[in-house]
């Protein structure tokens, strides 16, 4: 059970979900999600006072934990059932990969710094998520040993849209990508067919920049 979560951390998770709520998340299981994760484990303890603002913050290796709203807003995206194979870019503090992995996918995460890798591994396991797979690469890749997916998140701000990540999706599955370089417009692909892809846009957006393989 998670260290350190306090009746007082309770309240302001309710009160975030609030939040979160009335600027439009309607998905209950998402809603759920974020009432049970103690967001604020994340991040550094001294910053504790941050973590139930509805606000991105910064982790280690200049990166950041992503908005609340805008963690929600991605994952109510993708449509997550129960046991859906899924595909995250960016395992970052790995609060997004919680709420993944709260929501019942089986989740496979990729994480380019090693030692946001390194930390985030050790740390998921200590609250008791399990996701499948951890993996420290280039998420531009995907992972074609583990494709196809049911879906796929990309929690940096791409330059463009990898047509690995495109190409590793199961038809039916969903890509949930911010597009753009200074700001990001969040975008849906439904892979329709083997060939067709329906592309869908949902507003502007600001990420931290995903970036290309250091090797
Ligand atoms: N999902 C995270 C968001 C972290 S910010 C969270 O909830 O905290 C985005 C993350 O993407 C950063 O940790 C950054 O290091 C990582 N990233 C950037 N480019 C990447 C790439 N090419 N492959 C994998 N991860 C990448």
């Amino acid at each position: 059970m998670p260290m350190n979560d306090t009746t007082r951390h309770q309240g302001k998770r309710r009160q975030l979900v609030q939040v979160v709520k009335e600027k439009g998340i309607t998905d209950q299981n998402v809603l759920l999600a974020i009432g049970k994760i103690p967001r604020h484990l994340f991040m550094d303890s001294s910053f504790e006072d941050h973590a139930y603002q509805d606000k991105a913050f910064p982790i280690a290796a200049d990166q950041t934990i992503s908005q609340p709203y805008t963690v929600a807003f991605q994952s109510q995206l993708l449509q997550i059932k129960k046991g859906d194979q899924v595909l995250e870019i960016g395992t970052g503090s790995g609060y997004q990969t919680a709420v993944l992995c709260e929501l019942g996918a089986r989740v496979y995460s990729i994480e380019r710094q090693q030692e946001l890798y390194k930390k985030t591994k050790l740390f998921l396991s200590k609250l008791n998520y399990r996701p499948k797979f951890l993996s420290f690469g280039d998420g531009y890749k995907g992972l074609p040993a583990y494709a196809p997916f049911d879906s796929i998140i990309v929690t940096a701000g791409a330059p463009f849209v990898p047509k690995a990540l495109l190409s590793q999706l199961k038809v039916g599955g969903r890509l949930v990508i911010p597009v753009g370089e200074n700001s990001q417009i969040m975008t849906l692909f439904i892979r329709v067919s083997t060939s067709k892809f329906e592309k869908k846009e949902f507003g502007e957006f600001r990420f931290v920049p995903l970036l290309e393989d250091k090797n």
